[in-house]
């Protein structure tokens, strides 16, 4: 005779309020009942290992089945069992009690799915957000009968001896009209290929095992090649391009943590690439979205990893606080900061030729944790317009001969765009200067960042002054402009550009330098680039200032010239051309320059 029982909770049926939380979110079900199966398989190896079973433990595999006539889903183990007395203890008892903190607790917000489920062990329950009624058919390893449970989702269950002869347990749904799309098989095979594809016990559908249960991470670094890493890689992003390089992470103390992580190639768009790492708990895929496990920066990479440890159904603000979600966070980039470094030791050469699909990511890291800036500063490359590469300090140690200021900082010259900036280039590469190619927008974050960390180093634009003036090294070049003329070319320029926000200088440079130029001061820029960073575009005008050559020759034509009119045409000539440079020169100005430039030839 069956017995029969009721769980004494204080809501009247729980179920509704399961479903109606739970719902949108219904296919974990599957991987909890899928995990509920693995780990009793897991159990009783453990026990047989533990010689606590001495029986056979047979092929021991997890077979799900679909049968759309009787509309069922069946999971079945050959795990541990359950007698009947652990099934009202661990079922109905254990469950139904999370279930009720549950209500009590979440009657009136709408909570993380995800949390629920582990928070209050409702794993098992979640099967009845796609079914309306479940059975449990088992048979323990122990000397018991074999027990049959059924429940229709109301707090009324039924328990009895059943008649099956294998250990194990087949947990059978039989699905709503609402959870149908689950008797579709490739329904099924999807959601198994998402959580189940590492499981670490076989799962077969449709008489075809799904998943491999050794995943490389479980293997040991020593048993593996290139060629494994690079399979794996593809197994897990058949799409992508190969990886550069990997770190194997196999950690047991003080916290668990296995898992490859890939090095991608990340070229620009790095926003485009992220949430590529998977995130397992004992080889069930839980999430691909790792921002709290790993450093912001890490999530360029690409991989797995695989902790026990870390609280998956807790709400983030705790993930955060986590103590071992912290060190794991720091163990990670500590591990990526060395792997850096080996590279860096063992081959210089092929690091020179991966710093292009790295520098982003290696950058990116060290503007947004200290720690690893300090930990990677030694091997951060810098590369010259000829295609040179330094570090840091060899290349401070190159540049400083030439390029110290009066104030005793070594200045560094960039260009951010070497093709518009290619006058500017030129000059300071004449000037004996080297230039810098920090053209990726990450670049001028990393220059603020570099020059805060660094005493007496600067970074200035090529094209910030002209390159007698853009290191000042306070080498006086005598004017041939006497006060009273450098008044007069002062005022000219003043009438013809006739806008009063240039500001107009006339200084002595060198004669080889251009008559005239127009410069956005390296402050103003960077201003100006952080107010458009934050959104503030149009708060902050660009600022360029008008520099007139006085030792230019063209200076003195100007001054000597007895025709006005032919006066203010050497001067307009003269600034148009320094726009052009910066290619400020538009519209209008620009179509009166050409007709001008035309006449003049
Ligand atoms: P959790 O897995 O977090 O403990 P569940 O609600 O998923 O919570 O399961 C409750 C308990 O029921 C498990 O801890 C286990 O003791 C038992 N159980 C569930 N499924 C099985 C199974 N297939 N074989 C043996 N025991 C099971
Ligand atoms: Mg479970």
């Amino acid at each position: 005779m069956a017995e029969k029982g009721s769980i004494s909770i204080h809501s009247e049926n729980i179920f509704p309020i399961i479903k109606k939380f739970l719902y949108s979110d219904n296919e974990i079900f599957l991987r909890e009942l899928v995990s509920n199966a693995v780990d009793a398989t897991q159990k009783i190896k453990h026990l047989s290992a533990m010689n606590q079973y001495t029986g056979e433990l047979g092929e021991l595999k997890v077979v799900v089945k679909i049968d759309k006539e009787a509309k069922t889903i069946t999971i079945s183990d050959k795990g541990l069992g359950m007698t009947a007395d652990e099934i009202k203890k661990y079922i109905n008892q254990i469950a139904f009690s999370g279930a009720t903190d549950f209500v009590e607790k979440f009657k009136d917000s709408n909570p993380d799915r995800n949390q629920i489920i582990g928070n209050f062990g409702l794993g098992f329950y979640s099967a009845y957000m796609v079914a309306d009624r479940v059975e449990i058919i088992t048979k323990s390893y122990q000397d018991a009968p074999a027990a049959h449970w059924e429940c229709d989702g109301s707090t009324e269950y039924s328990i009895d001896t059943a008649d099956k002869a294998e250990r194990g347990t087949d947990i059978i749904l039989h699905i709503s009209e609402e959870g149908e799309e689950f008797l579709e098989e490739a329904r099924i095979q999807g959601i198994l290929d998402k959580y189940g594809k590492f499981l670490p016990i076989e799962i077969e559908f449709n008489e075809k095992v799904v998943n491999n249960p050794s995943p490389l991470w479980v293997k040991s670094p020593s048993d593996l090649k290139d060629e494994d890493y690079i399979n794996f890689y593809k197994e897990l992003y058949p799409m992508a391009e190969e990886p550069l390089f990997w770190i194997h992470l196999n950690v047991d103390y003080p916290f668990n943590l296995t898992g490859v992580l890939y090095f991608p190639k990340i070229k620009n768009d790095f926003d485009v690439q992220k949430n590529k790492i998977h995130l397992y708990s004992r080889q069930v895929f839980i999430t691909d979205e790792v921002k709290d496990v790993v450093p912001e920066f890490l999530t360029l990479l690409h991989g797995v990893i695989d902790s026990p440890d870390i609280p998956l159904n807790v709400s983030r603000s705790f993930l955060q606080a986590d103590g071992n979600v912290r060190k794991i966070n720091s163990h990670i980039t500590k591990k990526v900061a060395d792997k850096l470094n080996s590279l860096f030791k063992e081959d210089r050469k092929a690091y020179e030729e991966k710093w292009d699909d790295i520098h982003v990511f290696v950058k990116y890291g060290m503007i947004t944790d200290e720690k690893f800036y300090d930990r990677v500063n030694k091997n951060c490359l810098l590369k010259n317009t000829e295609g040179v590469y330094t570090t840091l300090e060899e290349y401070k140690d190159k540049i400083k001969g030439n390029q110290t200021d009066k104030e005793e900082n070594v200045v560094a010259l960039y260009t951010n765009d070497s093709a518009a900036q290619h006058t500017y280039i030129q000059s300071a590469i004449n000037k004996g200067y080297d230039v810098l190619d920090l053209n990726h927008v990450i670049d001028s974050h990393f220059i603020g960042q570099v020059e805060q960390k660094s005493e007496k180093f600067q970074l200035k634009r090529v094209d910030s002054d002209n390159a007698d003036k853009i290191i000042d090294k306070d080498e006086k070049i005598e004017s041939v402009l006497s006060e009273e003329e450098t008044t007069q070319v002062k005022e000219g320029f003043e009438k013809v550009i006739n806008d009063t926000t240039r500001a107009v200088t006339v200084e002595s440079l060198s004669p080889d330098e251009f008559p005239v130029s127009v410069l956005q001061p390296e402050f103003m820029r960077r201003m100006q680039e952080m107010s458009m960073a934050n959104g503030m575009g149009g708060m902050m005008p660009s600022q360029y200032n008008v520099v007139v050559n006085a030792n230019h020759p063209i200076i003195q034509k100007v001054l000597k010239s007895e025709d006005q009119g032919e006066k203010d045409a050497l001067i307009k000539q003269s600034y148009d051309l320094a726009l052009l440079s910066q290619g400020l020169l538009e519209g209008e100005d620009l179509t009166k320059f050409i007709q001008r430039s035309i006449e003049l030839v």
